[in-house]
């Protein structure tokens, strides 16, 4: 599909009052036609340009309304040193003045739009702290929506369609798993609204990304037909006149949903001791800050392994020991994973009574029958 259809086709499936803000590509499209003949007019060839026969300069200036553009071709050798020949074409400017408009309109509506959306997730951070907290019985119940969200990677993805695929798959999911209706009567109302912030930043996404390859191409069409390579010249100009555009809205987006949502409810993930690869039960915290469960450390030194696995830091496993618990991390993680550390720590127990066992039979046990050892 040409590009400009594809425009129009991705453009009926997001809001109508954002249309006026897209990239008019097509308009552009045939302002390149005529500044073509307009080059002719003034003499210079694109094709000479393109083959870098001309050597030349780009000045770009924000004169109030309007954007000016100066071409700047340098002497041949018969003439004087300084005397550049400067060059300004009026569909040149009419061009990227109608370009830096759509894209000052573009970085507003941007602003606009994050600074509602931020606003919007505030109110729900702070709803679903109350909803979820450890004292809540919905509290696992939002660990394993956000599990799944991660899962869905909706933010974290290269092409736009992919974000609008993965949150119909999350959405699957969510309506498969019947989440909702095992949340509570306040948490609906505030997973409806996580549900409708999503599907929100999906569609900002994929505006910011559907202009973002228009003026890919479009600048990359005015390139290649005039020769004239302006358009290095020109992302250095927009980048100077500091226009708040995202430069990966995917980035932007799951961010905002990080820090403000999901962050609410910790994943034991993130506390996941990194030998045994499960939650680390009594946090031992080595001296270069890495965190391990009890078991794994006292294993580590039974084995005289001495240097942290992680960063290799010398001797800082040989150096701690029970006093290295990191309390402020077990009183959080027995807050918000009661059930994975009751069952953590009743493994523990069973591990401790099979050796206790096998210290005083010398019978090793294995797959839960007892060998000679
Ligand atoms: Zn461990
Ligand atoms: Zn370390």
């Amino acid at each position: 599909m040409k590009f400009g259809k594809e425009l129009n086709a991705t453009l009926c499936s997001l809001p109508s009052e954002w249309h006026s803000y897209t990239i008019q590509y097509k308009q552009l499209k045939k302002l390149i036609t005529q500044l073509v003949l307009e080059m002719r007019d003034v003499g210079l060839s694109p094709e000479e340009l393109r083959e870098g026969k001309i050597s030349k300069r780009i000045v770009f200036e924000n004169q109030g309304q309007n954007v000016i553009s100066t071409v700047c071709i340098a002497p041949n050798e018969s003439e004087g040193v300084d005397s550049e020949k400067l060059l300004q074409m009026r569909t040149d400017s009419a061009f990227f003045s109608a370009l830096f408009d759509t894209l000052s309109g573009l970085s507003n509506l941007e602003k606009d739009n994050r600074k509602a959306l931020t606003d919007t997730l505030e109110v729900l951070s702070d709803r679903l702290l109350k909803a979820a907290s450890p004292r809540e019985k919905d509290m696992y119940i939002w660990r394993n929506i956000f599990g799944l969200y991660h899962e869905a990677s909706v933010f974290n993805i290269t092409s736009d369609k992919n974000s609008r695929d993965r949150l119909d798959w999350f959405n699957g999911q969510m309506r498969e798993r019947k989440f909702r209706d095992k949340l509570h009567h306040n948490s609906r109302d505030i997973f409806d609204e996580f549900i409708l912030i999503l599907t929100q930043l999906v569609s900002v996404v994929q505006f910011q990304r559907l202009n973002q390859k228009a003026m890919r191409k479009i600048l990359k069409k005015h390139d290649k037909r005039t020769g004239l390579g302006e358009s290095t010249y020109f992302s250095k100009f927009i980048a100077r006149e500091e226009l708040s555009l995202s430069a990966d809205p995917c980035t932007t987006a799951s961010q905002m949903i990080a820090l403000r949502v999901t962050r609410v409810v910790p994943q034991p993930e993130d506390y996941s001791c990194p030998v045994c690869m499960d939650i680390a039960w009594k946090p031992i915290r080595l001296s270069c800050s890495h965190l391990f469960c009890l078991p794994c450390l006292i294993k580590a030194q039974d084995q005289e392994k001495w240097d942290c696995p992680v960063c290799r830091c010398a001797d800082s496993v040989k150096k701690a020991n029970g006093g290295n618990i990191d309390r402020g991390v077990q009183k959080l993680m027995q807050l918000y994973f009661p059930k994975e550390i009751q069952k953590k720590a009743i493994e523990r127990s069973k591990e401790l009574a099979i050796r206790d066992y096998e210290a005083l039979t010398g019978y090793a046990v294995s797959n839960d029958k007892c060998v000679l050892m």
